[in-house]
């Protein structure tokens, strides 16, 4: 027999996902009535097929991860605003019969950064994007929101040309072997792609070449500190990891879901922290 789902994280692999110990950490504090917070894992072509049977059993929503998030976006019969502008959608809501998508990762991105690395970094600074999937398309329209003047690279220059054509906000595409020409002018980096997982190497930029004002941003958490961070930080670069952000984009699915907006305890970076 299917467990129950009222609520949970759909991708393909969903092994490595933490964000369950944030989610049941939140529904236990706030005592809400509902199932715990589980892993669903589904190859893409099964992705529809799964969705409309949880929805049909009486799931409240669902958080979408790699590699499901544009595949969310077509599926959902409505959109907000900014999952409009992304193209990519985290957080599905099953309400009135219908699947409404939503992409809080932008939000998530955005509350994850301090004030002053928005203003000495990105407003109206250049900010250079590695990678061009789902969380791409989050952190270019967040940067924009910001007033970055945003470029973006990826292996694949097709994915960073799609970006670059369906976005409302356009960045600027560089190929990746034409870096080197404009990386001395970066003053924000974020990576967004898989690079970096299971301790892999990401050597897309060479620091050597960068503006030791710069600010280094990955979008990985897990390991805390990828070698991409580790080079930054040799450099004595400012450099920050995706926790902050897995936390904040959980925080605005739960307030969605449960009409609660939940505190961001020591406790709960404490149990992060341990992992
Ligand atoms: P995705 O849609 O599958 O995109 C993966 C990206 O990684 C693509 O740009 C891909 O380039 C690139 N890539 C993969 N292997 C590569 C390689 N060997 N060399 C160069 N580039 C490579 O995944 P996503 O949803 O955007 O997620 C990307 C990462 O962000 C994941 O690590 C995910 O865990 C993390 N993430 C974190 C948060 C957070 O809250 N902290 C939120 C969302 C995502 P190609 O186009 O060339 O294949």
């Amino acid at each position: 027999m299917n467990e129950v789902v009222k609520t949970g994280v759909i991708g393909f692999p969903i092994d490595h996902s933490v964000s369950p110990i944030i989610h049941n950490h939140w529904i236990d504090e706030y005592q809400v009535n509902t199932d715990s917070y589980k892993k669903i894992g589904v190859e893409p072509k099964l992705f529809e097929e799964e969705v409309l049977r949880l929805k049909e059993s009486g799931a409240l929503g669902l958080n979408v991860t790699v590699p499901l998030k544009e595949l969310a976006f077509s599926f959902s019969e409505e959109q907000t605003e900014i999952a409009k502008q992304t193209g990519a959608v985290n957080t599905l809501t099953f309400k009135n019969g219908k699947v409404y998508g939503d992409n809080t990762d932008v939000i998530g991105f955005q509350r994850s950064l301090d004030q002053e690395t928005v203003e000495n970094n990105i407003a109206n600074k250049k900010c250079l994007v590695l990678g061009a999937g789902g969380a791409a398309r989050a952190v270019v329209c967040a940067l924009s929101n910001l007033n970055g003047e945003v470029f973006i690279c990826n292996r694949t220059l097709e994915k960073a040309l799609k970006i670059q054509q369906n976005l409302r906000v356009q960045p600027e595409v560089i190929e990746q072997q034409n870096l080197g020409t404009v990386v001395g002018e970066i003053s924000f980096i974020v990576n967004t792609t898989s690079l970096g997982l299971g301790n892999t190497e990401n050597t897309m930029v060479d620091f050597t070449q960068v503006n030791p004002q710069v600010f280094v941003y990955d979008l990985i958490y897990n390991p805390k500190l990828t070698k991409f961070l580790s080079a930054a930080k040799e450099r004595n670069f400012g450099y920050q990891n995706g926790m902050k952000m897995l936390i904040e984009q959980a925080a605005e699915s739960f307030k969605i879901w449960h009409d609660i907006h939940p505190k961001i305890s020591d406790e709960l970076m404490n149990l992060l922290e341990e992992l």
